[in-house]
């Protein structure tokens, strides 16, 4: 089973390392080609805005689009959340991402202030055996409304940290940034089990 890592910018190295020691092949993406033969798809953190403009240079926008919306299990954080994003609130001054469109959520970018201002809190993850995670927050995004065509599935108290929909997952935390495997472990089950043959 092979695991693709998008890895135009970002904490491309964390996620490797996070899924890729629970067993499955990790591949890098940079091109169109790389997306071939996946059955997982991981977007990292990062900075969205460079990270958008990059898919469009490197010609992975429209591949990856389709991908995902064909089923691909795609695990996205931080940056990642922002890009599936359907939409976007427009950031103070400067370029915003152009998000994918893929997750039925509206986003304000970086809503908990500054680098220096990162900070950990428990989350709430439905399904996740084992209790509360703990969830490292840097520069997240807000969630600010979870529309029909997705659910919320994490909570930081009653905040909405995490949605999906299908096989793709959306949180506003960096599971890679912690030692705590459970998000991944989960997310590979449900890759393993969207691959199985029927
Ligand atoms: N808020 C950042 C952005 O807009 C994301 C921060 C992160 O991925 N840690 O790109």
């Amino acid at each position: 089973m092979i695991v693709g890592v998008l890895a135009v910018q970002g904490d491309v190295p964390e996620q490797a390392r996070a899924i890729g020691r629970l067993g499955p092949e990790v591949r890098t993406i940079r091109r169109p080609s790389d997306l071939d033969g996946l059955a997982a798809l991981l977007m990292p953190g990062g900075e969205s805005t460079t990270i958008s403009d990059l898919i469009d240079r490197s010609d992975l926008r429209e591949p990856l689009a389709t991908r995902i919306r064909s089923g691909l299990p795609t695990l996205a954080t931080c940056a990642g959340l922002i890009l599936l994003s359907r939409d976007l609130e427009p950031g103070p001054g400067g370029r915003d991402p152009r998000p994918l469109g893929i997750l039925d959520i509206s986003v304000r970018g970086s809503d908990f202030g500054r680098q220096r201002e990162a900070f950990e809190a428990w989350v709430r993850v439905e399904g996740l055996p084992g209790g509360p995670f703990p969830g490292v927050f840097i520069r997240a995004p807000r969630i600010l409304h979870v529309g029909p065509g997705a659910r919320p599935f994490a909570w930081r108290g009653e905040e909405v940290v995490g949605a999906r929909v299908g096989n793709v997952w959306a949180l506003t935390f960096h599971p890679e940034l912690t030692d705590d495997p459970r998000l991944h472990r989960a997310f590979l089950r449900l890759a393993r089990g969207a691959t199985a043959p029927a």
